[in-house]
């Protein structure tokens, strides 16, 4: 008696399921309804959690910014390291006192 009783029941929910999931497959404006509800429960968990979130964010700015610092100072010293020749315009190391291509004094 009891068993026929909850086999009703689960019946009946799977049946409310496969409507609601074929509903949604066929109406757009139930499918929207349905997203609409789905963006706002995102929206509250986003509001919840916008503390965490600008935190991370202004983490993952500083390492980009410490990146860029890196980078931006190796070129300038790859930059204040290259000399060139006066007379030829050959590259040339910086202590030299005389080019390595042409001979003249720097
Ligand atoms: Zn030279």
């Amino acid at each position: 008696m009891h068993f026929e009783f909850f086999f009703i029941i689960v019946a009946i929910i799977v049946g409310i399921i496969f409507i609601l999931t074929l509903l949604m497959i066929v109406s757009p404006k139930i499918r929207a309804k349905f997203m609409s509800r789905q963006i706002k429960a995102t929206k509250y968990m986003i509001d919840e959690v916008e503390d965490d979130l600008t935190d991370i964010a202004t983490k993952r700015a500083n390492i980009n910014k410490e990146g860029i610092e890196i980078t931006a100072k190796a070129i300038k010293d790859g930059l204040k390291d290259t000399v060139y020749c006066k007379y030829c315009g050959e590259k040339i190391d910086k202590d030299s006192k005389f080019c390595k291509i042409c001979g003249k004094e720097q």
